[in-house]
């Protein structure tokens, strides 16, 4: 791997900046479609504008690694989750924390499933599923909780994964640009395209074959700078609060189904636990038109980063008393990205997409970690050519 922020160590630009393949972002995606396209093409870039990989959405997030129990409403996205859980946890077993007992609790009122839904649900798809035991669903509010069950989901860590990831790329000697930001591409007259690129004090520009768009909440700025029709997808700005539980929530974690209520899940990097509410989770929120492109980044930066937790624990604390012995200890951030549709339907597919005037650029967005398997099948699909 070479790592073009270690600038000492690193030749100052390619030799000649023409590359097989670009990937714009450094996440979990990026990096993953990075690894993918070098087992066709050799040369293959990453160019990612924080001072590390795995920064933003990968890390600010809530560290399930689903197993379908969270999709009742999306019977195709449950299966697929529970066909993905095993080949992720197989495959970052050093990532995954196992060491906790996952609940879901239904609620009894506003929910759309009831308990016995549920159940039949997760018999369905073949998921583990048994009620909890009483000193587990003695924690909860019995006048509005009608039934808690015992399950199987994990959570991943970030920082081992970035980890995992980080060594991976360096086996296969993938070239990643840190502190790098792309301002915009361009198609030139060679069938190549060029990406223009803006460090702290100049700009300068490379040549690809192909590109990946992999920036998650920025997708369309890039686009959108570049003068290429936008793709249309809803923001939400999203506040997820870390907590220290009480000794008998430590080793737990616990989802309350379907609808208006709240997750609180290990989150391994801190040892401490994120505590998400579907009320006070996000902020704001707002859905991009061809006409109007907010800067995501740049809203993020700009918004008054106040915590919800005092909301959130009050309505947590009615379903599961306990919950008023956890400490608040800080906030994780994002900006949530997701394609309308999956508002609708609670669907988390893949967004692969070929831009229509530049057709060796690919949009490409993740609606859920484990979706990274539906990646290969795209990509065999393109028929790669190799040679710059
Ligand atoms: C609040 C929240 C909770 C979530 N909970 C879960 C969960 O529990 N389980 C789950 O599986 N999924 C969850 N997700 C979804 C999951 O986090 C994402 O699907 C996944 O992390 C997306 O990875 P990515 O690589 O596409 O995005 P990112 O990790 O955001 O990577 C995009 C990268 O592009 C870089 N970038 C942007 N613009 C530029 C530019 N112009 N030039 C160079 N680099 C650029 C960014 O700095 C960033 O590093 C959650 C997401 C959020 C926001």
């Amino acid at each position: 791997m070479v790592c073009r922020s270690d600038r000492a160590k690193i030749p100052a630009f390619s030799a000649s900046g023409d590359y097989d393949a670009v990937v714009i972002g450094g996440g979990f995606f990026g990096c993953k479609i990075a690894l993918y396209l070098k087992e066709h093409l050799d040369r293959v870039l990453i160019v990612e504008r924080e001072a590390d990989l795995l920064q933003r959405a990968s890390y600010t997030n809530q560290a399930r690694v689903h197993n379908g129990y969270h999709y009742p409403r999306s019977l195709l996205t449950a299966l697929r989750s529970s066909v993905n859980f095993p080949r992720f946890v197989e495959e970052y077993r050093d990532c995954i924390d196992n060491t906790f007992d996952k609940y879901y609790a239904i609620a009894r009122v506003f929910s759309k499933v009831n308990a016995s839904q549920f159940q039949i649900f997760c018999q369905r798809i073949g998921i583990p599923i048994e009620p909890a035991k009483n000193e587990i669903s003695s924690l909860f509010n019995p006048a509005l909780i009608e039934a808690v069950f015992k399950t199987q989901e994990y959570a991943f860590d970030a920082v081992k994964l970035k980890q995992k990831i980080r060594e991976e790329l360096e086996r296969e000697k993938i070239e990643i640009w840190l502190n790098t930001c792309v301002d915009k591409v361009q198609e030139t007259t060679s069938g190549k395209i060029k990406v223009l690129i803006r460090e702290t004090e100049s700009e300068r520009c490379l040549r690809t074959r192909y590109l990946f768009n992999c920036t998650y909440s920025q997708i369309s700025q890039i686009l959108k700078a570049s003068d290429l029709p936008t793709i249309p997808l809803k923001y939400e700005f999203a506040e997820m609060a870390l907590v220290d539980v009480p000794p008998e929530l430590k080793s737990i974690g616990i989802t309350v189904m379907c609808g208006p209520f709240f997750s609180l899940m290990p989150f391994p990097p801190r040892g401490l636990h994120t505590l998400s509410h579907v009320r006070y989770t996000p902020h704001y929120y707002w859905q991009e038109s061809e006409n109007l492109t907010i800067k995501a980044h740049e809203a993020y930066s700009q918004i008054r980063k106040q915590t919800n937790f005092p909301f959130s624990i009050r309505d947590t604390i009615r379903y599961l008393p306990i919950a008023a012995e956890c400490e608040y200890i800080d906030s994780l951030w994002g900006v949530k990205t997701v394609l309308p549709q999956s508002e609708v339907d609670d669907s988390r597919p893949i967004l692969f997409k070929q831009n229509p005037k530049l057709p060796n650029l690919y949009c490409v967005l993740g609606g859920k970690i484990d979706n990274i398997y539906d990646i290969p099948r795209e990509l065999n699909g393109l028929h790669l050519i190799e040679g710059v």
